[in-house]
């Protein structure tokens, strides 16, 4: 195992967003292209926001994508895996606190007394005077006589921001330089001994020894104050790459309101993982192979390299993730296929049970190659469950209303009850057969015969599904439309 250890550290706050699924599968394929350790950390201290669904729904999220971790904490039934625990920051907080004290003692943060008041006046006189707002340093230089002095009296910790220049050497963005000034003296604890988001999460990456931080560039300018922390802290720097957001099909940050925000909305709809997965990658990587976009999840750990992560934020595109959609749905088994339609048969009411499982990955695979989203198969094999109690109309036009139609559903009646060998091929060869010597196109026979059986212009192909309805119930179905041509004028 390589030392790398990268890690997700999501606030817990509703469900597993997109952008979020992308930043974790950007960490997850780092760690699994270098043999590394990826670690799922919950940044659960904002307790009101924290409920415990929440957890569980956005690691379902995770879950779902296959995006595993090697160390994280309890879930579900899996118990806490790895040594560098807790893995909730809500249950870190002594060694937030500790190290903040830590930092205080080496003389690198030190107390602040000033009052609300006193830094609003400070504020409002800076806006007064059209400058931004600087902390005063009052509190900087205070005697150890002066803080004794303070008896009890609450306090912040507040940073001792060194004078010049930090640089983030981002992995994505290449050398960005901040002057520290912009930073202040900023606040590691709160007055009750909490630490601030900065100094949990830069004491929690250095404990847990993680060499890489792959995050949103929304946390680019939070990313100089980290660097000065740890090396405070005295802790090895991890490499940093920001990465850009996902933005919608209008170019805007994908809104949480939004549908698809969930990343388990996709499930919901009939995505597969594996085209969630392949999509996000794409949103935010490039491949060396120029143009390539369709990956399985083991090229994808294979292939994974940072040097190909995008600068640029990408736009949400749903015809390329219909497209990819497709593409994983035709690379599955018909037996995989099969039972992941299962369960959506079921939850429309369709009862499954009277077929065998030989015959149901038959019917999937005949709907492999047709079907955009697994949702679909609802329309795609209904009729087999279900008898056919309307006609599409505008099919019904087209292929039993014609001068001919009774002529091709004779034919086809004919055909269907001299078969012997009830199977696609020597069905196909009766009708190839028919339009050799009739000189009847094949399209008018099919189309007719498909509408009688499914009562729908589109489909899986019409021998195949013949050879799964079986002869009676196909027979029965023709002669119903028979009958029901004779009654339209
Ligand atoms: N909780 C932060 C977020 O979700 C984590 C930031 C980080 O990765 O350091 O944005």
């Amino acid at each position: 195992m390589s030392t790398v250890r990268c890690r997700i550290a999501p606030s817990p706050s509703g469900f597993l967003h997109i952008g979020t699924a992308k930043m974790a599968l950007f960490n997850w394929l780092f760690a699994r292209s270098q043999g590394g350790t990826f670690l799922l950390r919950l940044e659960d201290t904002d307790a009101d926001r924290t409920e415990e669904e929440f957890v569980q729904a956005m690691c379902d999220g995770f879950k779902w994508l296959g995006i595993d971790w090697d160390e994280g904490p309890p879930f579900g039934d899996e118990p806490e895996k790895g040594d560098f625990g807790p893995y909730r920051q809500s249950q870190r907080r002594d060694m937030h606190h500790n190290e903040g004290m830590r930092l205080m003692a080496e003389g690198r943060a030190y107390p602040c007394f000033c009052t609300k008041e006193e830094l609003d006046a400070d504020r409002a006189l800076a806006d007064a005077e059209k400058r931004p707002f600087r902390y005063s340093r009052k509190c900087r230089d205070l005697t150890p006589d002066e803080i004794a002095a303070k008896g009890d009296t609450p306090f912040v910790l507040r940073f001792r921001v060194p004078d010049g220049e930090t640089v983030v050497e981002d992995l994505v963005q290449g050398p960005v330089t901040f002057n520290n000034k912009e930073f202040d003296d900023f606040i590691i604890l709160k007055p009750n001994g909490d630490p601030i988001f900065h100094l949990a999460v830069v004491v929690d990456d250095g404990l847990m020894r993680i060499t890489h931080v792959l995050r949103g560039d929304d946390h680019l300018t939070n990313t100089p104050r980290h660097i000065m922390l740890f090396n405070a802290l005295g802790y090895p720097l991890p490499q940093f790459a920001h990465l850009p957001m996902v933005l919608d099909e209008a170019g805007k940050k994908f809104s949480k309101r939004m549908h698809g925000a969930n990343v388990l909305d996709w499930r919901d709809e009939g995505y597969l993982p594996e085209t969630l997965i392949n999509y996000v990658v794409m949103l935010g990587w490039t491949s060396e192979e120029e143009g390539r976009e369709f990956f399985t999840l083991e090229e994808l750990k294979h292939l994974f390299n940072i040097n190909r992560l995008n600068k640029s934020a990408a736009r949400f595109d749903r015809k390329k993730l219909d497209w990819l959609n497709g593409q994983h749905i035709r690379m599955l088994t018909p037996e995989n296929l099969r039972d992941r339609l299962l369960p959506i048969l079921a939850a429309k009411g369709i009862d499954t049970s009277g077929k065998s499982p030989e015959w149901l990955t038959k019917m999937a695979a005949i709907c492999q190659e047709k079907i955009p989203t697994l949702n679909n198969i609802i329309d795609y094999v209904d009729f087999f469950f279900n008898d056919v109690d309307a006609y599409d109309p505008k099919a019904e036009n087209k292929y039993f209303r014609q001068p001919d139609s009774k002529a091709w559903m004779e034919a086809d009646i004919r055909m269907m009850s001299a078969a012997e060998d009830w199977t696609h091929d020597a069905l196909k060869a009766a009708f190839e057969a028919e339009v050799e010597a009739t000189g009847v196109k094949l399209g008018s026979l099919v189309n007719a015969a498909r509408l009688a059986l499914t009562g729908k212009p589109v489909g899986p192909g019409l021998f195949e599904l013949a050879e799964l309805m079986g002869k009676e119930t196909v027979l029965a179905r023709m002669n119903r439309a028979l009958e029901y041509m004779k009654t339209l004028s």
